[in-house]
């Protein structure tokens, strides 16, 4: 894919435009994980490094045209950014008369979905963010599926673009796993539902050579392949794709499972062969047998992506089948890629963040770029050339 970087281009004196993604979670003005601003730090010190004068543009939340929206601004974005950096980072609310940023010095733009033609890819939008600045970069993998003014108009405007550090990471990551991968290459997908993954699951079946599922999502596969599945989470209106899916593709099917008669934080889990599940009880986590044979499948993988915990995760007693595969992961020697939120959140809880090769940042986006779909901010910083 022919798109520049920002490591290429000369940013000296220039008045360089980051399209961040600062999207933090808040409780009122505390922000609760600063992951996202901890991601676009490289990005915005190489820029500094190279002697570029730094605008800053983020959305937070979702705005409500015309309401009350002062619990969306960025302004403790502003403050966490300058302890992070060591350095003053401005704040600022009206830009559109023009803007002065010297080099070595940060502003941030307030939050940009204040605007009300960002998210419609407003082009007078786009092209007053263009003329801000000398070089657009990209950095805002997570709102890269999103054709916004500031992820897609502005590159026609801007005289160069380019992806930031952390969006073209991203992107080297999902095509090392997925356009050329070291095979075998093995999918594991899990999560609650098979309604929101239809498109992945089609698209990881042409490209990988085994697939792995557990979550929610399998219960209709099991249904689909003739098992009483008792009292689970099932989706009996795509029972037809499911059943597409197993004809077309090597779905091993987990053959034992964890099951529960009320999901909460008390309730037993019983182990269950597949094929001996109780009317009354529901398929809460993949059971031991099948995680030890998904994990020799993942130890013996060129290429492992991950995506949807295999179990009802955040009760402990439904944990370890996720626990397990989370295990094979960061032990296999395959190059590993995991993305979606609640899949991280996995990650995080069984300490294996440090031994999977790349997590990605987008939970979207991630999905949209496993499914086969070309993001709208990649694509627009795309050469003709
Ligand atoms: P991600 O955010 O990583 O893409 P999802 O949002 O698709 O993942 O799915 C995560 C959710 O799936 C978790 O909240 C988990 O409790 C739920 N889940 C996993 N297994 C089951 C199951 N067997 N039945 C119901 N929900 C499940
Ligand atoms: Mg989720």
């Amino acid at each position: 894919m022919a798109i520049n970087k920002l490591a290429d281009l000369q940013l000296q004196n220039k008045r360089v435009l980051i399209r961040a993604d600062l999207n933090v979670p808040l409780d009122g003005v505390t922000i609760t994980n600063d992951l996202r601003i901890r991601a676009s730090l490289p990005t915005i010190e190489l820029a500094l490094d190279r002697g570029a004068a730094v605008l800053i543009v983020s959305h937070l939340g979702r705005p409500k045209a015309g309401g009350d929206n002062a619990h969306l601004s960025l302004e403790p974005v502003a403050e966490r950014l300058h302890e992070l950096l060591e350095c003053p980072v401005v704040l600022v609310r009206d830009w559109r008369n023009g803007l002065n940023v010297d080099p070595g010095e940060v502003k941030l733009l307030e939050n940009i979905r204040f605007e009300e033609g960002e998210t419609k890819n407003d082009l007078e939008l786009a092209r007053a963010l263009a003329s801000l600045c000398d070089v657009y970069v990209n950095d805002a993998f997570g709102t890269a599926h999103r054709a916004h003014s500031s992820t897609h108009g502005i590159a026609k405007y801007a005289t160069e673009s380019c992806a930031g550090i952390l969006l073209a990471s991203e992107i080297e990551a999902l095509e090392r796993a997925l356009a050329n991968p070291k095979r075998p290459l093995v999918a594991v997908l899990g999560g609650s539902k098979i309604s929101g993954k239809l498109e992945v699951i089609y698209n990881l079946k042409s490209v990988a050579d085994t697939m792995l599922v557990g979550g929610g999502m399998a219960n209709t596969l099991l249904l689909a392949a003739g098992v009483n599945v008792g009292n689970s989470l099932v989706e009996k209106e795509l029972i037809n794709d499911a059943m597409t899916i197993l004809q077309t593709a090597e779905v091993p099917l987990p053959v034992d499972v964890m099951t529960a008669d009320t999901i909460d934080v008390k309730s037993n889990a019983f182990l269950r062969l597949s094929d001996d599940i109780p009317s009354r009880e529901a398929i809460v986590d993949i059971g031991p047998e099948t995680a030890r044979r998904y994990g020799k499948t993942i130890a013996g993988a060129g290429t492992v992506i991950w995506n949807g915990p295999m179990g009802i995760f955040e009760y402990p007693q439904f944990a370890e089948g996720t626990r397990k595969i989370a295990d094979a992961v960061a032990d296999t020697d395959a190059f590993t890629l995991a993305g979606g939120g609640d899949t991280i959140a996995a990650i995080e809880q069984f300490d294996s963040s440090n031994l999977i090769d790349y997590i990605s940042t987008g939970g979207g986006a991630f999905l949209e770029f496993i499914e086969g779909k070309s993001l709208p901010g990649i694509e627009a910083l795309q050469r003709n050339s």
